[in-house]
């Protein structure tokens, strides 16, 4: 370390001499004393590491400090560490600790089942039953009749039944864990039959293969990845078969040369061998609504007398995380007994929200009109197109400089690995800059923001906004966005574009 470093890192306040510093009180007054001295240090610690990047001649800002939950930006140089300085850096940081970690966002990404954004929102009648039923006590496994234990699978089972037309029903915590579940109670230690085409990844964790080991089942993969005929179950049905499990493929498709068998026929097999046949829907539109173009529906597949069938409470459904079995009543018996049955169960507040939502699908147009997922799912290019020229002008209301602004059409999806293939027609917004200035030409502070750059101040607007980036320009696809929240989307744009304009470079 040489003497100027040495001499600049000297000059470095003390965290003492900042927190008695009177800059700092207006902090103190809003946050406790420690978190106000943690984030000191924090900003210390960044101007140090500045300090003596600089002083070791790495090129550039520095290396980034380690500060706690958010990083502290390194200050400029030397010159900028003034106890000021010092204490603004270290109010920013107060600031974003002080920020719930799991936060709402709009999505106008234009993918409704969004999974990485929390897939369904809720139906207001689910938020509000959520509401009132975890506020206080609840009957969550007490029978008020009898005025003794109850049991908290009773509120939804039997609407769960109604609805699917299945003999009977029961939800766990989520698809992955019914599908784990339905293993293990029917098929531990033995094989299970899974058609090569059907051997799904989603999400990045739920890998059927992987479940299929953690349960304690044996994958036997029949037929191959493009053709499996009947032929190829029969053939591998031997002494240790347990079960024949048909996969919903959520989120690809095989095109081409291809061959899959009904699960008709597979039932049709199964049983004359005396094996039950599962199906996992993934998704499981209800067939009282008729905007799934194609996709399998949970009625569909329980006509077929297939034993137990099992989809996602998040996904078409438009409820809360869940995974919800139907089929057999004596198949439904043993999953509810199993030991892990227990560890897989709802929450009072998923129930509530489970509860709610399936009392709006005793009427489907009702589920249609509450529903948020389905309202989404069946907007028309006229509803999207007014959306998109409301979104439109009250961007304009708050900012017109600097960039191009236009409604265009746009192709949203409905995610959450359902009709992975449909594209559905949509309206965006449109962001573009224009033309850079050419080299030579008088710099321009508002053409030099990038598209990715008011991306990224869009995600850390007060309202995070998650939209698409293309080459030249951010789409803000309306399709799943909230009406209410128009204006709270234009002021997060508003908000974005002025630290751009602020700091073009950032
Ligand atoms: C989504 C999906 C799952 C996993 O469901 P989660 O509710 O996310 O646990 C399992 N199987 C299929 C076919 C799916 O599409």
């Amino acid at each position: 370390m040489d003497e100027e470093t040495r001499k600049a890192l000297r000059t470095l306040p003390s965290v003492e001499e900042l927190v008695s510093h009177p800059a700092a009180a207006g902090l103190l007054e809003h946050h406790p004393r420690s978190l106000v001295v943690d984030a000191v240090r924090a900003a210390l610690e960044a101007a140090r590491k500045t300090i003596m990047a600089a002083g070791a001649g790495a090129a550039g800002s520095g290396a980034p400090a380690q500060g706690g939950t958010a990083q502290a930006p390194a200050p400029a140089g030397a010159a900028a560490v003034t106890p000021e300085a010092l204490l603004t850096q270290a109010a920013g940081l107060l600031e974003s600790w002080s920020q719930p970690g799991l936060r709402r966002v709009a999505n106008l990404s234009g993918v409704i089942i969004h999974t990485n954004l929390g897939r369904s929102p809720l139906a207001q009648r689910a938020i509000d039953r959520v509401v009132e039923v975890s506020r206080g006590y609840s009957n969550l496994e007490y029978d008020l009749e009898a005025g003794e234990r109850g049991s908290r699978e009773i509120h939804v089972d039997a609407l769960l039944a109604r609805i699917t037309g299945a003999e009977a029903a029961f939800a766990v915590n989520n698809n992955a864990g019914a599908v784990l579940l339905l293993l293990m109670a029917l098929a531990s230690g033995r094989e299970v039959l899974v058609s090569r085409g059907q051997l799904v990844e989603i999400g990045g964790s739920f890998r059927l293969p992987d479940i299929m080991r953690a349960g304690g089942v044996r994958l036997v993969e029949v037929g191959t990845t493009n053709r499996t005929r009947i032929g190829d179950y029969e053939a591998a049905i031997g002494p240790d078969t347990a079960l024949l499990l048909r996969v919903h493929t959520s989120n690809y498709r095989i095109l081409g040369f291809t061959e899959e068998v009904e699960l008709s026929d597979m039932v049709e097999l199964g049983h004359s061998r005396g094996l039950p046949v599962a199906d996992d829907l993934g998704s499981g539109a209800l067939e009282s609504l008729d905007v799934f173009h194609g996709e399998p529906s949970v009625a569909a597949s329980l006509r077929t007398g297939v034993d137990v069938v099992c989809f996602s409470g998040d996904k078409l459904l438009g409820g809360p995380q869940a995974g919800i079995l139907a089929g057999r009543k004596e198949v439904i018996g043993r999953l509810r007994k199993h030991p892990v049955a227990r560890a897989l169960r709802l929450d009072k507040m998923t129930l509530a929200a489970l509860e709610a939502t399936l009392e709006l699908y005793r009427d489907p147009e009702l589920a249609r009109r509450e529903v948020p997922t389905l309202r989404c799912l069946n907007r028309t290019p006229d509803e999207t197109a007014a959306l998109a020229a409301q979104l439109q002008a009250a961007i304009e209301r708050r900012c017109t400089d600097g960039f191009i602004l236009e409604v265009d059409e746009s192709i949203a999806r409905a995610g959450g690995g359902s009709m992975p293939l449909m594209e559905l027609p949509s309206h965006a917004v449109r962001i573009r800059f224009p033309e850079p200035p050419l080299p030579g030409g008088t710099p321009d502070r508002a053409s030099s923001p990038t598209v990715s750059a008011l991306d990224i101040e869009l995600r850390r607007a007060p309202l995070p906004v998650v939209a698409r980036v293309s080459q030249d320009s951010l789409h803000l696809d309306v399709m799943a966005l909230d009406e209410r929240d128009v204006e709270a989307v234009a002021e997060s744009v508003a908000w974005a574009v002025a630290r751009l304009v602020a700091a073009p470079d950032r």
